[in-house]
Order: structure tokens, then sequence, then C-alpha cells
């Protein structure tokens, strides 16, 4: 998807912090963090919202999943973490290639 932000990232056209990367997912600390630590789980293969997985994805939400806990521990998020993932619109998403909010630590600190 030439117009995706997350693409662009992945295909190493937009810079990012990275926190992990292997041959099917990335995660990469959000740009706008709010709580001390946020980091996204994002899957290279263009994927535009929960909604349009289907049971061959499974593997791959279950990987994305599993990551979560292995890499926020590696942050530091050792007394737990919140995961999110916002779906559509109505959901609150606004970039529309799936991906998995990890994030904790310290008090909420604002967007803006
Ligand atoms: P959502 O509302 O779930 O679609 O969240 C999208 C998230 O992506 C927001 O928390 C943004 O701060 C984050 N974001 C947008 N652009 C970038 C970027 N270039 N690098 C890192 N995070 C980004
Ligand atoms: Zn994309």
């Amino acid at each position: 998807m030439s117009d995706c932000i997350f693409c662009k990232i992945v295909a190493g056209q937009l810079p990012c912090g990275k926190v992990y990367e292997d041959e099917d997912v990335l995660a990469f600390h959000d740009i706008h963090p709010f709580a001390r630590v946020h980091f996204l789980i994002i899957p290279k293969q263009h994927i535009a919202t929960l909604d349009d997985c289907t049971p061959a994805h499974e593997k791959l939400l279950g990987k994305m999943l599993l990551l979560a806990p292995r890499l926020a521990k590696e942050q530091g998020l050792d007394s737990g973490f919140k995961t999110l993932i916002n779906t559509g619109r109505g959901g609150g998403q606004e970039v529309f290639h799936i991906h998995v909010h990890v994030f904790g630590g310290g008090d909420p600190v604002s967007r803006s």
C-alpha cells in the first residue's frame, strides 16, 4: 500500500524507533506515546484492520500477541502493561494498518 505510513516504515522509507523485527513482524515506539513506554506491534504485510483478518491470519495474530509480554518486559514493564487494538473509525483507528498498542509505566502523559 503506497500511501500507508506503516508500510513505508516497514519498507525503510520512513524512520522508526525499532523495538523488534523478524520476517513477519515489526515493533517500534509510538511517535506520540501516551505512557512512559508505548510501542506498536505491526505485521509486515498490509492488513488494514482487525476486521479484515481471516483464519489465514491466525498464526500471525498469535505471534503479534505473544510478542507483547516479551517486548514489554524488554522495555522495562516488569509489573504489567496494557494492550489496545483500535478497529475502524468508530473504534478510534487512525492508521489503517493493523497494530497492537503496548504501553505502560509511570503516569499517563499528554498526547499533545
Ligand atoms: P490508532 O489510533 O490505533 O490507529 O493509532 C495510531 C498510532 O500510530 C498513534 O498512537 C500514533 O501516535 C502512531 N503513529 C502515527 N504515525 C507514526 C509514526 N510515523 N511512527 C510511530 N508511530 C506513529
Ligand atoms: Zn500498510
